[in-house]
């Protein structure tokens, strides 16, 4: 089953060799960007300690697998944040659930995600715990931003770093589900190596997204032109009564977009093919001849300014976007 684990095959190559010297440790802290796997890798991991059948990642058939895929095995405990905060009554309960031998395995396995939300009393209860685990005790603490977290407790868990996944491997897996090639370019990059990401795509709004991204790209464009549109919105903007709310909602893969279609004019005015966009090559290859390499790094410049304004100002999409095109380098 790990065959099916999409990047990071390093980890999955060490899992399998400590499995095998049977040097399991008891606290590991899986660390790295959001949705590259690491929750997914802790259940596989759980798989392979419980599974029946004794395979590494777990067969998938026998029932201990399935209890752990339905999070319903008396031996694997998951504790998600409550109100945005893993609690301190989380950690007793997971104290608490210590202090008894595991049923059906010899493993007790708690997996605590987003373990950084947790406060210092639960920090303090918690190292506790990590300091003298019983030793059928798995801990798997999961976060994207370790440094959140005390040192007191990094310093004691082994720590394992997920790496964003290279675009090719998403590719390829999206290959493999039967997406054509030109939608699995597309995707792969889009998802900037979030495997979530990708498989959570809907592949008909991420299109509508982009053409947004096109639309204030010629707006960009047309703007230095002298057919500026009034209140300079790009077209598709301002007959939609909704324009403000969508493209607040989307704004995040709209800005994407965006500077990876700058891009892709630059790339096609230097090779005259598409980058990732073979699909709208026609369209981007008029984009690409009506400025020159200089003014569309201007541009990246610019959309990288409004990334930042929005980031740390919380500005309004709409003014942001109305602000970058009449910007836009002459
Ligand atoms: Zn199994």
């Amino acid at each position: 089953m790990m065959a099916k684990f999409i990047g990071n095959r390093e980890i999955v190559d060490y899992f399998e060799h400590v499995l095998q010297e049977k040097r399991l440790g008891q606290a590991y802290l899986f660390w790295g960007a959001d949705a590259v796997g690491k929750r997914y890798f802790a259940y596989l991991l759980s798989r392979s300690l419980l599974c029946k059948n004794n395979v590494y990642g777990g067969c998938g058939e026998c029932k201990a697998c399935y209890k752990v895929d339905k999070e319903i095995h008396p031996d694997m405990w998951v504790y998600e944040p409550a109100n945005s905060v893993i609690t301190i009554e989380q950690i007793r309960t997971i104290i608490q659930r210590l202090r008894l031998k595991p049923t059906e395995s010899e493993y007790s396995i708690h997996i605590v995600d987003s373990v950084e939300t947790m406060r210092v009393e639960a920090a303090n209860a918690f190292l506790k715990i990590i300091e003298e685990p019983p030793l059928y005790a798995l801990i798997i603490l999961i976060t994207t931003v370790i440094n959140s977290l005390p040192a007191t407790v990094r310093s004691r868990c082994q720590r394992i770093n997920f790496n964003r996944i290279a675009h090719q491997d998403i590719y390829s897996y999206l290959i493999a589900q039967g997406i054509d090639k030109q939608n699995a370019v597309i995707i792969s990059h889009w998802s900037d190596g979030s495997f979530s990401k990708a498989m959570a795509m809907d592949f008909e709004q991420m299109k509508a997204i982009r053409n947004n991204a096109v639309a204030i790209l010629r707006a960009m464009i047309e703007r230095n032109q002298g057919e500026s549109f009034p209140d300079f919105l790009p077209p598709g903007f301002k007959r939609d009564k909704n324009a403000s709310s969508i493209l607040k909602m989307n704004f995040r893969d709209i800005v994407y977009f965006l500077s990876d279609l700058i891009r892709e004019a630059v790339y096609i005015k230097a090779n005259n093919k598409s980058l990732h966009h073979p699909d709208i090559f026609n369209d981007m290859q008029i984009v690409a001849n009506s400025r020159e390499v200089d003014t569309f790094f201007s541009y990246l410049v610019n959309v990288e300014k409004m990334k930042e304004e929005y980031n740390v100002f919380h500005q309004d999409p709409l003014l942001l976007i109305q602000k970058l095109i009449l910007n836009a380098h002459v």
